[in-house]
């Protein structure tokens, strides 16, 4: 019922309903202690398991190399084959091979990957890029999260404020130079704030595009220099709705008034019936990615 939410650089973000009768910043302040305390205590044991253990990020060479068995033992045949690990399977090797170095990154379309990996990793990080220009729906739906789950949303933030980039470069640089609003606002600060961690699970499914019809459940992500983990990457668009609906997960309501693929508002539309799901992402500018995951 609470939220732990930590915006990097900013401080907290988020907050919560109070108990019947108390005051509502009273009720805020003592639940987000106590899930703070939660957190604590939860990573504190997990620390304690693997004392003795140095704890120092491993080199790219050692986490290829992990990558690469990680990709053999739980990929089977190739990607789309019967023998593939199943979700579940690839996020406990990777909370095996990982514990607190890995993190989860979320567009806030949905719940059901940060749902996944809380299960067998209470209080992981979920990486939020928080452009500045999100819809109120997915700001509303990290809140939610971070509410609902025993999960630590972060906001990871670009250096310049929207306005600040307005400053340097001109407004609304999204409709001149999406690339380099992509960059800055996207793959720049979560690759700094990746670089902390060995390893990210994403909620990318060979379902999304045709550009993804090849994702493996296991990588080595030299473009960022860390193992990728996408447990999801088999599952359907039915597979994922059935699966947060049937638990009872936050789903960003935008998927059910016509957007399929939800990024930043002024690049993102409604598509209609018939269109490719990430359609009415950047449309009519040839670019299909935001620089992340390719
Ligand atoms: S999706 Fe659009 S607004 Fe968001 S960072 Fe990229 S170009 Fe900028």
């Amino acid at each position: 019922m609470t939220a732990v939410s930590v915006s990097l650089g900013v401080g907290p973000t988020s907050s919560v309903a109070s108990p019947a009768g108390a005051s509502p910043l009273a009720g805020t302040a003592a639940e987000a202690r106590r899930r703070a305390a939660e957190r604590e205590m939860s990573r504190a044991r997990r620390n304690a398991r693997v004392d003795g253990r140095e704890r120092r990020r491993r080199s790219d060479a050692e986490l290829s190399q992990i990558a690469e068995r990680g990709r053999r033992e739980l990929g089977g045949s190739g990607p789309g084959s019967a023998d593939e690990a199943t979700a579940h399977e690839v996020i406990a090797w990777a909370v095996e091979q990982f514990g607190d170095s890995l993190a989860v990154a979320s567009s806030m379309t949905d719940s059901v990957l940060s749902a996944l990996v809380a299960e067998q990793l209470p209080w992981v990080d979920v990486l939020f890029g928080e452009t500045g220009y999100h819809f109120a729906e997915t700001l509303g739906t990290r809140d939610a999260v971070a509410h609902s789950l025993d999960v630590t949303v972060v906001d990871v933030r670009p250096l310049l404020s929207v306005a600040e980039q307005d400053e340097a470069y001109g407004p609304d640089l999204f409709a001149r130079d999406p690339e380099a609003c992509c960059r800055m606002r996207k793959v720049e600060p979560m690759r700094r704030v990746l670089s902390g961690y060995e390893a990210w699970a994403t909620g990318v499914r060979r379902a999304d595009s045709g550009s993804r019809a090849k994702a493996e459940l296991v990588s080595w992500d030299a473009s960022n220099n860390l193992v990728k983990i996408n447990p999801i990457a088999a599952w359907s668009d039915d597979e994922l709705v059935g699966y947060a609906l049937r638990h009872g997960l936050t789903v960003n309501p935008l998927l059910n008034d016509g957007y399929p693929s939800i990024g930043c508002e002024p690049c993102t539309r409604r598509v209609s019936a018939g269109e490719d799901a990430r359609a009415g992402r950047w449309s009519g500018v040839d670019k299909s990615e935001c620089g992340l995951h390719i």
